[in-house]
């Protein structure tokens, strides 16, 4: 048992017989007295012929009476009393092939559950004579066993949290699927809606707290037989065990309700939302399923219901699968679109409240699918962003939209482009580059370019997006904050933007009816603090006249939207403002712009 150092030695006559009856030498007897580890020789009936003083001391220090056994005693007998795990009793078979010579040695670990707490000690023995003695030895292996075991802990959790983590949770859900009785197992993926946003906002160590406190949360919301695992980031999985589709239902709106309190970050109160893919199955149903597949289903689900609006549930279906195909197919066709030419613009009139003039147009890009017609951004976009399209997709948008500026500029219609820059085309790093290009071919001085960058983009690297903010503004090219209201940036990242325009997101401009006044004190403090910061605002999404003449009234510098026109071909423009009754292109300067 594990040796401790101790002095108190049992009588000579408990650790050995006399000379005539031991049969071994003293020299035997000796070396066996000086190892440090408890050590015992014994006949091959398992019968104690010398326990060393390490043994004694041994016995002694772990206060259990049993160990107490000196020569004479059974060894046998004392592990069937003590080691009551089966797996261990193997071991006294072993110990007696050994003695008969058909074995070699006998080695293993082995816990003994002393008053004092857990004890791991390593049995070594081996025989010794051909009559068949054995030398039993017993090293204490504790500190290394509970190390090997905090460790083989740490690898399979996340340290964060202190769940499970991919690899284990792939383990439990595959230890699951693999049941005799094979049961109906669900997988619930979960993900935190903008928890970027909060990351890139108010830190990394306010973005640990929450995944703490969600963790927690969804402990504490799921039944002790289910597990809750954290795959990295702001995903969670919640393993339900025995859990059919009725079950899953039931699961997820239990995991929904941990948001239904807000979090406090920081301490501020923050209301977020999550959005949660399920998938079920049972080995029963789908012969040799694994984990993998199951999580990556509960994913695909997931991320369906984030793209249909974030805050929902989806139950994962076959055709999601054909989505991701699909999504696929259009990432290869949209490749030959940008260099086939098949990218239309559309423009957007932009109206100076002030003065009734048009004095820009925000240039959207369209693609003019060969079967599927006409195709808004939103079906594309987010695919070019994914599939490292997107500096292409821009430098042709870029270079379109200056050529069109500078011919309409020749044709005496004086307007600023706007052109909408994804946050994947800022990382990239060749931006200025790409802008300084296509101005340059286009031959359109920089003050008629306007560059349109959203604020969660701003949000995701406010340093990066502030460095190439004001490079491009030295160049002469304005810079605006897109769909502001709609991320959640932070006040002191805003002011510290050199943009020169805030877009005010349609959100807050479009707000329905009962919550009008609520959206017009949201556009009045978005107006004052972006005059504070020395910017120019404009109302997004207008479409009513009582929306324009709140912008209006509220101080917005500028209004785009629906009511003053839809976005529409180059040539359609030009009969629009060909056609406008007040038909006054102003000139930059008279509106204050650039
Ligand atoms: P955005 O930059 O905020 O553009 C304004 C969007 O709002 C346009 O949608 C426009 O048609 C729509 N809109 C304008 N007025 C109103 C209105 O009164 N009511 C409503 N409901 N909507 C209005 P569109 O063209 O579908 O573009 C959507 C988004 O796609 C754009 O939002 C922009 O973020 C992105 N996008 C468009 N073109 C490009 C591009 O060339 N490059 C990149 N990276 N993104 C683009
Ligand atoms: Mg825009
Ligand atoms: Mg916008």
């Amino acid at each position: 048992m594990p040796g401790q150092p101790g002095s108190r030695e049992l009588p000579p006559d408990v650790r050995r017989r006399d000379g005539a009856q031991r049969g071994h030498s003293v020299v035997v007897e000796a070396v066996l007295d000086a190892l440090p580890s408890p050590t015992l020789l014994l006949d091959g009936e398992g019968r104690v012929l010398l326990a060393n003083s390490a043994w004694t001391t041994a016995a002694e220090f772990l206060g259990d009476g049993r160990l107490a056994i000196g020569v004479g005693g059974n060894y046998f007998e004392l592990v069937r009393n003590l080691i009551d795990d089966s797996r261990y009793l193997g071991v006294l078979d072993h110990l007696r092939e050994l003695s008969r010579g058909e074995r070699e040695r006998v080695s293993f670990d082995c816990a003994f559950a002393a008053s004092t707490g857990t004890y791991w000690f390593h049995l070594q023995a081996s025989r010794v004579d051909r009559a068949g003695q054995v030398v039993v030895t017993h090293t204490d292996v504790t500190s290394r066993v509970t190390a090997e075991r905090a460790s083989a802990w740490q690898a399979r959790h996340d340290h964060l949290t202190e769940l499970p983590n991919r690899a284990h949770l792939h383990e439990l859900i595959d230890a699951e699927l693999s049941r005799s009785d094979q049961p109906p197992v669900t997988v619930l993926f979960l993900d935190v809606d903008g928890f970027k946003d909060v990351n890139d906002s108010l830190g990394h160590e306010v973005g640990d707290d929450l995944l703490r406190q969600l963790a927690a949360r969804l402990r504490s919301r799921t039944r002790t037989e289910d597990t809750v695992g954290r795959l990295g980031g702001d995903e969670f999985v919640v393993l339900g065990r025995d859990c059919d589709a009725a079950g899953a239902a039931a699961l997820a709106v239990r995991c929904q309700t941990t948001f239904d309190e807000p979090f406090q970050l920081a301490g501020r109160s923050a209301r977020l939302t999550a959005s949660i893919g399920i998938a079920t199955a049972s080995a029963a149903d789908v012969p040799g399923l694994r984990s993998a597949d199951l999580v990556g289903d509960a994913d695909l689900a997931m991320y369906a219901a984030k793209t249909a609006g974030r805050n929902r549930v989806r139950v994962f279906s076959p055709e999601l699968r054909v989505a991701v195909l699909q999504k696929a197919l259009v990432a290869t066709e949209l490749r030959g679109a940008i260099d086939a030419g098949d990218l239309v613009l559309h423009y957007q009139p932009v109206l100076s409240l002030a003065t009734g003039a048009i004095t820009g147009v925000e240039a959207l890009v369209r693609w003019q699918h060969p079967e599927r017609g006409l195709l808004p951004p939103g079906d594309f976009v987010p695919v070019a962003e994914q599939n490292g399209l997107i500096a292409p997709l821009t430098r042709w948008v870029l270079a379109e939209a200056v050529r069109q500026a500078a011919a309409w500029e020749r044709a005496g219609i004086d307007l600023i482009v706007g052109v909408n820059i994804s946050a994947a085309h800022l990382a990239t790093g060749t931006l200025i580059g790409d802008v300084t290009q296509a101005l340059t071919a286009a031959g359109l001085a920089p003050e008629r370019l306007l560059l349109e960058l959203t604020e969660t983009c701003v949000a995701e690297d406010p340093d990066r997006a502030a460095e190439q903010f004001a490079a491009l503004r030295v160049s002469g090219v304005e810079v605006s904050i897109d769909d502001f209201g709609s991320g959640f940036s932070s006040l002191s990242q805003l002011v510290s933007m050199p943009a020169g325009i805030l877009k005010i997101d349609r959100e807050l401009v479009a707000a329905p009816a009962h919550r009008r006044s609520q959206s017009a004190a949201a556009i009045a403090a978005v107006v004052g603090l972006a005059r504070a910061c020395g910017m120019r605002s404009l109302a997004e999404g207008v479409e009513t006249a009582d929306q324009l003449a709140t912008a209006k009234e509220l101080g917005c510098t500028y209004a785009q939207g629906f009511h003053i026109a839809r976005p529409m071909t180059a040539a359609a423009l030009e009969q629009w403002l060909a056609d406008r009754p007040s038909r006054t292109v102003h000139p930059l300067v008279a509106v204050g712009v650039g």
